[in-house]
């Protein structure tokens, strides 16, 4: 039985952000109506203490679709060649089991992390918002930068890191692509003060972003810390804003910027106002008026990693892309 290998190149191509975009929105809005099934994600960490090895199965009910994510986080890979996420999603035909496709999980974390921010920025942010932010100015900050052009219509972007030289490389590489004045700065403040929307992208542990420089009216999308230990926002952005999740078990179990806040007693569980997908089918109220600041909570599910494995898959069968390897699946004696 052939399987489909898709590489890291390949997945950027067939994953464009403007569709990824309308993948991510549909399956949260099955998510949210209860045509998925995701477990938590199991994480086990390593002997250095910084380091993961992740597994994320899902099951997404229409389109039917099967799969798991199997990723390494590596944050100490940070300025090497090599990707601090790396992996494969293996996607699995859901009628009778069969393996379809093994594809490169760095580009496709990268590319749906931020159209789920995308996404988020569209259902959540103002509509005349232009100015950004990025925090952090690695994968994810360029992803972002691409998703969030589409869901408004950014003029001017500032960006921060950790490490100046990073930074204006990104700004230097990111204005030479998009044409846009994209400028580094020198601190997080100075990246912020003012901006309509704020992305974190970083791997910090320790609150890079603090509630008292955000601007009226700002939506942030956070999606740097994902276990329970780590935070890029301290408690005083988590309580000023208006706070939407990508899935409320994991936010309970996993979120470190709202259960490190929680435990500071800065906000209770009713701060959760809601899911994503329950904004875009109208089961929750978004923005409610233009000085609200709103924040969307991301920590990365596995539908979303399936269901864009499975629009991959499907673009890479009409296609042609892709290779195909002869691995198992019949029975030897059949
Ligand atoms: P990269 O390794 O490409 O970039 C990491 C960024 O974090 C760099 O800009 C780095 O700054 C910055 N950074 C690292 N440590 C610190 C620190 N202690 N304080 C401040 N900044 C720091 O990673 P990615 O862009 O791929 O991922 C960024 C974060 O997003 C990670 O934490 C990752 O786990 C998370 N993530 C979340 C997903 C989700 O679905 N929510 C999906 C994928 C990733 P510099 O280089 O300037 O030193």
């Amino acid at each position: 039985m052939d399987i489909l290998v898709v590489n890291q190149a390949e997945v950027a191509t067939l994953l464009p952000m403007p569709e990824c975009m309308e993948v991510m929105a549909d399956t949260l809005c099955a998510l949210a109506g209860g045509d998925a099934t995701l477990p938590l994600r199991t994480v086990l960490r390593l002997a250095d203490g910084r380091s993961a090895f992740a597994t994320m199965p899902a099951a997404l009910a229409r389109p039917a679709a099967l799969g798991v994510k199997v990723i390494t986080v590596f944050p100490g890979n940070e300025g090497t060649r090599l990707d601090s996420h790396q992996g494969a999603v293996l996607l699995f035909e859901a009628d009778q089991g069969r393996m379809l496709a093994v594809m490169d999980a760095s580009a496709i974390t990268a590319i749906r992390t931020a159209a789920v921010s995308g996404v988020a920025t569209r259902a959540l942010a103002r509509a005349d918002a232009t100015d950004l932010a990025i925090l952090g100015a690695g994968v994810q900050a360029a992803t972002h930068l691409e998703a969030m052009r589409l869901a408004r219509p950014i003029a001017r972007v500032r960006v921060w890191s950790r490490t100046a030289a990073r930074a204006e490389a990104f700004a230097r590489q990111a204005a030479a692509r998009s044409g846009l004045r994209v400028e580094a700065v020198e601190s997080a403040e100075a990246a912020v003060d003012g901006a309509d929307v704020v992305c974190t992208t970083t791997a910090a542990r320790e609150p890079v972003l603090r509630g008292a420089w955000l601007a009226p009216g700002a939506h942030v999308n956070a999606i740097g810390a994902s276990v329970a230990t780590a935070r890029e926002l301290d408690a005083a952005a988590v309580r000023r804003a208006r706070l939407y999740v990508d899935r409320r078990e994991s936010a309970l179990a996993e979120a470190g910027d709202f259960l490190l806040a929680r435990a500071e007693g800065a906000v209770d569980d009713a701060h959760i106002v809601g899911e994503l997908g329950e904004v875009l089918t109208g089961r929750v109220e978004g923005r409610r008026a233009p000085d609200e600041i709103t924040l969307f909570k991301s920590l990365g599910l596995a539908v979303e990693d399936v269901a864009a494995a499975a629009h991959v898959h499907a673009r890479a069968v009409a296609t042609g892309a892709g290779t195909r390897v002869a691995l198992g699946g019949e029975r030897a004696d059949a």
